[in-house]
């Protein structure tokens, strides 16, 4: 498994139902990566184009949206976590919470994505995050608590996990919490257990090059999990280099 420590930040690009060959090849050819290795740069292109990523790649790192919690059998039109080390993926995604919305992935099935991709080497990128009615009904916490405890299989620990905390309502809708409102919820992540205190959290939910810099340098913040800023290249150099 990939040594989470030799990296000061994280930015993982989730490029979701997006992309095709053509714009890979113009992506690579104009993506800048930033000189300081130690920023660990990921990016997440839709289960068919890995492969195709990886024989591109020039030292980002590559990540899938999804995984199966099986490893074989009757599940027609599932990847599994073997696939994906075959690919040799370092990074998947789990428990995002159009996942959680559209296919009804529950906090059972994060657990045991999660623990078979740990099992594969594969670093679980767990996501998590209030919905609006949970955030106006003051139950931001309540939720949060619960995606951990339940969602975080107990093989986890902050050498083989990241945490991304995305509150629902910010994702892809321009809007985002106050910085300061950010520091205190991954604050609140990292005391929730003494288990998190070590793991890297990074925040997701309308992260753009106007405000990257700013959240990622909050204190309780070791970088960003990007969706539509991600896909333009441009605006993503930015946010890897400032
Ligand atoms: C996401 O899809 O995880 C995400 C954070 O999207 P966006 O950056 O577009 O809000």
């Amino acid at each position: 498994m990939i040594n989470l420590d030799n990296f000061s930040s994280y930015f993982v690009a989730n490029w979701k139902l997006n992309g095709n060959f053509k714009f890979i090849d113009d992506y690579i050819e104009q993506l800048k990566l930033p000189e300081d290795e130690t920023k660990c740069i990921v990016i997440c292109p839709t289960s068919i184009h890995l492969e195709y990523m990886r024989h591109r790649n020039n030292n980002f790192y590559l990540g899938a949206q999804n995984v199966s919690q099986h490893l074989k059998g009757p599940f027609t039109g599932e990847i599994s976590c073997n696939s994906l080390r075959e690919l040799n993926i370092d990074f998947c995604i789990v428990g995002h919470s159009e996942r959680r919305q559209n296919f009804k992935e529950t906090n059972e099935d994060v657990n045991l994505k999660s623990n078979e991709l740990i099992k594969n080497n594969i670093v679980p990128i767990i996501c998590i995050g209030e919905t609006l009615k949970d955030k106006e009904s003051g139950k931001t916490n309540d939720t949060l608590a619960r995606q951990l405890e339940e969602g975080v299989p107990d093989s986890s620990n902050g050498k083989n996990t990241i945490i991304a905390y995305e509150p629902v309502w910010a994702i892809g809708s321009g809007l985002t919490p106050t910085f300061e409102e950010i520091d205190k919820t991954h604050d609140f992540i990292k005391n929730h257990n003494s288990k998190f205190s070590h793991y890297k959290i990074i925040y997701g939910g309308s992260v753009k090059a106007n405000n990257a810099k700013e959240i990622t340098s909050l204190s309780n913040v070791n970088g960003a999990l990007i969706g539509g800023a991600s896909l333009m290249v441009d605006e993503f150099t930015m946010i890897i280099q400032d």
